[in-house]
């Protein structure tokens, strides 16, 4: 999603577009990987120290009620992480030592027979979630440290 329209949809929807919230914004736009609360909040201090993360929990849930971000929950990592809306379908890599996430355009769920499931199940399917852990080309490369 482009900065623009966010901000139109920031207006549509009576909001009023802060400085901070322009740069929250920012933070996502000029980044497609998959940002937790602490990171956005680490990017927007550098320009806005006063900056509560408080004030940045309350943004992201604007983004994402107005379907600008999505939410990732990462159950393995134990935390949400945010994401710009690309309109496009997609699941994650997700490396175990330093968090760094990567899209993948495989989705698993096109090989499941959904009526099949929902059929037996008496289960209405609602949204699925696929994230492969493990560790970074980086994170591979270093030795193996040792944890006691
Ligand atoms: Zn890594
Ligand atoms: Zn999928």
């Amino acid at each position: 999603m482009r900065e623009d329209y966010a901000i139109e949809r920031f207006r549509k929807n009576g909001y009023k577009i802060t400085p901070q919230r322009q740069e929250i914004l920012k933070v996502f736009v000029g980044n497609n990987l998959p940002l937790s609360a602490e990171e956005v909040h680490r990017k927007v201090v550098e320009r806005y120290p006063n900056i509560s993360l408080d004030t940045v929990y309350r943004n992201l849930s604007i983004l994402l009620e107005l379907g600008i971000i999505s939410k990732l929950d990462f159950i393995l990592e134990g935390k949400s992480r945010y994401e710009l809306n690309s309109g496009k379908h997609h699941h994650h890599l997700v490396c175990l030592k330093c968090g760094v996430t990567e899209a993948i355009d495989f989705c698993p769920f096109k090989s499941l027979d959904r009526e099949k499931i929902e059929e037996e199940k008496k289960f209405e399917i609602k949204k699925h979630s696929f994230e492969l852990f493990g560790h970074c080309e980086l994170c591979r490369e270093k030795p193996q440290e040792k944890s006691f």
